[in-house]
């Protein structure tokens, strides 16, 4: 382009929408040239030690040798080709690598193009399965307060009602079960206390839930919180007595983010169908998974009408799967356990301090993710610009300010930006 960055800029700001965003706001974005490893490089000549991984993306970091010659040898093959009628090999070993390495019994995948859409595709399959079984009334969703998984319709339906602005889509969403986000925290146990809100909620309504979705041990978008793998197994126990199925949305957790390859084994239970996306591809390209066990799908084929009515365009996208499966292979490869553990660590001795200041409500560290929660909201439009003078790109929420780095960043990468974060924190305490 031959505008000036400023005449660019400002193209973005009359007609694009960024995410959560409105058309014409005052909140400035940044305009990236490339990145490279976890630094972001601005067109502006500044360089940003990134924080966020894209989202949970980039686990690799970016413009990584080994993906960008993955995209390469494929994109020399096909870069797409329709699933319908059609299969090919990156989408065959992704699969394989996928019951693989899931919790036990998850057999059958899907493959579609985001997170929300692997969302909708569970919900999808849990409604077919109750259907095959002769149980048409289970159609509707129990789910946890503060979680998050997706922003289309389904997918908004079972996320948290107050986040998720379920008000202004009233009449649109489907109506579902809310229960309160789990108050035992991870280290902890789940008590009776604990439980018994699900316990309630499905002994009354079973007959017309058809499955429990949760983010297992770390709920994400919906308030950074950790809870206790006991509850998850509780759940799980729960489930099974009352013929729900369990939908775990592992769209941000899967592939080592919490310290586990999947947050599932940390309570050592396997889902009916697990949904995974984000770091699926390394942040390169988007791709997800339904995956779910053989009991489902089997019981799909054999109702009416026999199919799973669901089938997008991009499904399996051959460049897509191809550095999924690089990714895969790479991580394996890698010692990621102890870098991930080494993370934990490292973020909890540099954000914990901020404990101290008056603003700071708690901090929590699990794997690769360290949060700070507040007080109160902290004001966006004047962190962000400050996160990114200090040469770091973090971009809070509410009252959270949290990171979760790639796994490739190192100590002292790592140091910079915890350091600066919690310097800023601290002014904000400053100022009160
Ligand atoms: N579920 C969870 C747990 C997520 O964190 C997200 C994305 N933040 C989604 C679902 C939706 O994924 P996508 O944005 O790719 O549609």
């Amino acid at each position: 382009m031959n505008d000036s960055l400023a005449d660019r800029l400002d193209i973005d700001s009359r007609h694009i929408w960024h995410p959560y965003s409105a058309m014409h706001s005052d909140l400035p974005v940044y305009h990236v040239d490339s990145a490279n490893g976890v630094y972001l490089q601005l067109s502006d000549g500044r360089t940003l030690i990134d924080g966020m991984s894209s989202w949970w993306c980039t686990i690799h970091g970016y413009n990584h040798p080994r993906l960008n010659q993955a995209a390469r040898d494929q994109l020399e093959r096909m870069a797409h080709v329709m699933f319908g009628g059609l299969t090919h090999d990156p989408a065959i070993r992704l699969a394989q690598s996928l019951v693989e390495l899931t919790p036990a019994g998850l057999e059958s995948v899907f493959f579609c193009d985001s997170g929300s859409v692997a969302v909708e595709v569970a919900m999808k399959m849990a409604i077919q399965y109750w259907n095959a079984r002769g149980r048409p009334q289970k159609q509707r969703f129990a789910a946890l307060r503060n979680g998050y998984h997706g922003d289309t319709l389904g997918a908004m339906s079972v996320c948290d009602p107050v986040t998720g602005m379920h008000r202004l889509f009233n009449s649109a969403l489907a109506q579902q079960f809310f229960v309160d986000a789990p108050q035992c925290r991870f280290d902890e146990d789940c008590s009776d206390e604990d439980i018994r809100p699900l316990a309630e909620l499905l002994e009354r309504e079973h007959r017309q839930i058809a499955a429990l979705i949760l983010e297992p041990v770390v709920q994400g978008a919906g308030g950074m919180r950790f809870y206790s793998p006991a509850y998850l197994s509780r759940a799980r126990e729960l489930c099974d007595r009352y013929q729900v199925l369990l939908i775990a949305d592992e769209i941000a957790t899967g592939f080592g983010r919490s310290g586990r390859l999947f947050a599932c084994e940390h309570a050592a239970i396997s889902p009916d169908i697990l949904c995974l996306g984000k770091s699926l591809t390394g942040g390169y390209l988007s791709l997800a998974a339904t995956v779910a066990s053989s009991e489902i799908s089997d019981g799909i084929d054999s109702g009416d009408p026999g199919v799973f009515m669901h089938g997008p365009t991009f499904m399996a996208n051959p460049l897509a799967c191809a550095v999924a499966n690089e990714s895969i292979d790479m991580l394996l490869q890698s010692d990621w356990q102890r870098r991930v553990a080494a993370i934990e660590q490292q973020l909890h001795n540099r954000l914990s301090p901020c404990l101290e200041l008056p603003g700071v409500a708690d901090v929590r560290c699990l794997g690769a993710i360290g949060v700070v929660e507040m007080r109160a909201a902290v004001d966006m439009a004047s962190l962000v610009p400050r996160f990114v003078d200090a040469g770091i790109w973090v971009r809070p929420f509410g009252r959270l300010v949290y990171l979760m780095p790639a796994y490739i960043i190192s100590d002292a990468e790592l140091q910079r930006l915890c350091e600066r974060l919690v310097e800023i924190v601290a002014e904000l305490a400053d100022d009160g």
